[in-house]
């Protein structure tokens, strides 16, 4: 693990060199570290694109993206069902200048409706949190080739082992990298790859200055050059290095934790004290057909809602294996009552426009044997409804 902010050189000329592009190396910490470019080459290999920049947390990725490559006058088109940070940021930037429409993006026609003249760029998520719907993501692909628009692809519901965003035309994927990929909670962390599909030279926001070498690489150029210059929010070695080993097991963990999913969510589904389930696996989801055509499996996170007579947060206090927490993604697994939490800010209005009830529990679910959780679901109900 290279520790280390800066790089000493035998000879200044090779220095200038490298600050001048002209020869690779690196300068300085902000901009680069071999244990962070490491881990940007494994990213690049699991979703087979040309290259990556990694930032100190998945949000520092999607903030540092946009602000590097928009300008004020832009308009994106963004899909409505959002991580809540995403949604706040995007919020933010209609305060600077840069509009965004948020669209229910499960329609490819919602989307063409809401492009203008100045519309730059499309912003998707594979698999909506918390209530789990699943974009058009093809149709989305098909038609931001058509209006020469790039299209960015946020992978981390699903990670490179379930989907590939390459697959449907995707320009740019974003990774938090605090979630499936590390997998541990130990580590934050985020990246956007690159997949070489769209053409920079039309890309008329891009400075002559990154627009050297592959025109495939001039947006992470620009994004690594001028975004981690001008933001800093660059990621640590020592959390490179948790993330690049909890890689290793990406496939193993994710294997378990969508096998426990779709056994968690079927038993849900059959019990009389809930309301809905919420999880592509299920034949009652609606996009159910088209998660089971994109997606290797259907993921591992699903919401659920408490029927009405169930005390939330006396079924949440009652569960003994899962753990009552933030975060999605851990080996091991966390339930949120979603409204009161991470919406909470966003108010009733917009929750209700995102389908987001009182009743609604998150659970990310972990790689604990499946009985052990199914019985702490089961317990728990059992305890508060003797009361
Ligand atoms: C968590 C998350 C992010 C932000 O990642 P952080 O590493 O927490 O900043 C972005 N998009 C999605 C879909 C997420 O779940």
């Amino acid at each position: 693990m290279h520790a280390t902010v800066t790089y000493g050189y035998e000879d200044a000329r090779d220095l200038a060199a490298v600050f001048q592009g002209r020869k690779p190396g690196f300068t300085y910490g902000r901009q680069g570290n071999p244990t962070v470019e490491a881990l940007q080459n494994k990213v690049t290999r699991m979703e087979e694109g040309v290259a990556t920049v990694c930032f100190s947390t998945g949000m520092a990725a999607i903030g540092t993206m946009l602000f590097a490559l928009l300008r004020r006058g832009d308009h994106f088109v963004s899909s409505s069902f959002l991580f809540g940070n995403t949604n706040s940021l995007f919020n933010s930037f209609t305060t600077q200048g840069i509009d965004v429409s948020f669209v229910d993006a499960t329609s490819v026609d919602a989307v063409r409706e809401a492009i203008r003249p100045e519309t730059k760029l499309i912003f998707i998520e594979t698999i909506a949190n918390p209530v789990t719907q699943v974009s058009a993501l093809e149709e989305i692909g098909v038609l931001a080739k058509e209006r020469g628009l790039v299209y960015v692809v946020d992978n981390t519901m699903t990670s490179p082992w379930l989907f590939q965003p390459k697959n449907v035309g995707a320009s740019l994927i974003v990774n938090s990298l605090t979630k499936y990929i590390g997998g541990h909670g130990n580590a934050l962390g985020g990246a956007i790859t690159e997949t070489g599909l769209f053409d920079w030279r039309s890309f008329e926001n891009l400075y002559d200055i990154y627009k050297q070498g592959d025109p495939q690489k001039w947006a992470v150029q620009q994004i690594k050059k001028k975004g981690l210059r001008d933001f800093g929010a660059a990621l640590a070695p020592e959390a490179a290095h948790h993330i690049a080993v909890g890689a290793e097991t990406l496939a193993l963990r994710m294997e378990r934790q969508c096998a426990n999913a779709q056994r968690l969510t079927e038993f849900l589904e059959a019990q009389p004290w809930v309301n809905a389930v919420y999880y592509p696996g299920l034949k009652s989801h609606p996009q159910h057909h088209r998660a089971k055509h994109l997606f290797r499996h259907p993921g591992a996170l699903f919401g659920f809602e408490l029927s009405h007579e169930v005390d939330l947060w006396a079924f949440l206090n009652a569960l003994k294996v899962i753990i009552k927490s933030s975060n999605l993604g851990d080996n091991r697994t966390l339930a949120i009552p979603v409204a009161h939490t991470i919406y909470f800010e966003m108010g009733p209005e917009r929750r209700a426009s995102m389908g987001i009830d009182n009743s609604l529990i998150r659970i990310s679910v972990g790689i604990e044997e499946p009985d052990d959780l199914i019985n702490d679901l089961s317990d728990a109900y059992a305890a508060i409804a003797k009361i």
